[in-house]
């Protein structure tokens, strides 16, 4: 139970494939209290039973590209709990026209929504929870390997988890003095709602398979597990860093 007593956001569960939830079982089962944003009705519909199944207190909108829905979330999230203990940011968007080809054919609209959405939002979290963050406090976000190497068309999305990274190095800064620590989970590739936009991911899947030193993909089960270390007091003075859970594919020359 290592997060027992703790009050843990979650931002970007879709559906039960989701990293999100992967996180969100493990947080449960470590006795986390747990609450869910949405985006859009839709996204609403799934989150709710997700929710109740793992007893989560509350769901709430949040577009994070919206600044008023990130301050309303904020200001609800104030009014049911007061403080939070853990902020999960799982969330990136990319269109689908810029997940394949050459990178350098990236729009300008299409390269500002792909960085707003997966970079900035991380910023604009930590900016509105701020004052509601504890002492002690932990904020994970979910990056993908293709930020520090070229991953075959991951193109603009590598862009934007390059800047996420840096942001968290960045954040960790601005964090620190109160004693409230950022993190980065860099996973191996995991078949989601997101991942199924990038052109060839199965290709990727049987790579990591066939070449990665556990010779295995991660499961959402694996990332979470990871998840509870970082979130936990186990981690409590690691902060600004990139914690690849891969099977080990980052370490990998020829
Ligand atoms: P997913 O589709 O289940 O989750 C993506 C989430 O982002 C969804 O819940 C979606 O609603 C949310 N989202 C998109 N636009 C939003 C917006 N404007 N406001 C609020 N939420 C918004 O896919 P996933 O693979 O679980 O992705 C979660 C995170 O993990 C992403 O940052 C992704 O880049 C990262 N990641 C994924 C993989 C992978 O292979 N699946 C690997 C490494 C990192």
């Amino acid at each position: 139970m290592l997060l027992a007593g703790k009050k843990a956001l979650i931002f970007g569960v879709a559906n039960n494939k989701s990293i999100a939830y992967g996180i969100s079982k493990e947080f449960k089962d470590h006795g986390a209290q747990l609450a869910f944003s949405y985006v859009g009705e839709a996204i609403q519909k799934r989150v709710e039973p997700i929710c109740q199944e793992l007893g989560g207190d509350f769901t709430f909108p949040c577009d994070v590209t919206d600044d008023a829905q990130v301050a309303a979330a904020a200001e609800m999230v104030r009014e049911k709990w007061g403080t939070v203990d853990v902020i999960v940011h799982s969330v990136a968007f990319a269109h689908r026209d810029d997940l394949h080809g050459r990178y350098i054919d990236t729009t300008r609209d299409g390269f500002k929504l792909a960085l707003d959405v997966s970079a900035y939002s991380l910023v604009a979290l930590c900016k509105a929870f701020e004052p509601l963050l504890n002492p002690g406090a932990s904020v994970l976000t979910m990056t993908y390997y293709g930020a520090q190497k070229v991953i075959t068309n991951y193109n603009v999305m590598g862009v934007a988890k390059a800047a996420l990274e840096a942001s968290v190095r960045y954040l960790a800064v601005d964090l620190g003095a109160k004693g409230v620590r950022i993190n980065g989970l860099s996973a191996g590739p995991i078949k989601t709602l997101a991942a199924s936009g990038i052109s060839g991911f199965k290709q990727i899947l049987d790579h990591i398979e066939e070449h990665s030193p556990m010779r295995r993909n991660v499961t959402t089960e694996d990332v979470g597990r990871a998840a509870v270390f970082l979130a936990s007091d186990l981690s409590s003075a690691v902060t600004g860093e990139v914690m690849f859970v891969d099977s080990g594919y980052n370490v990998m020359g020829i």
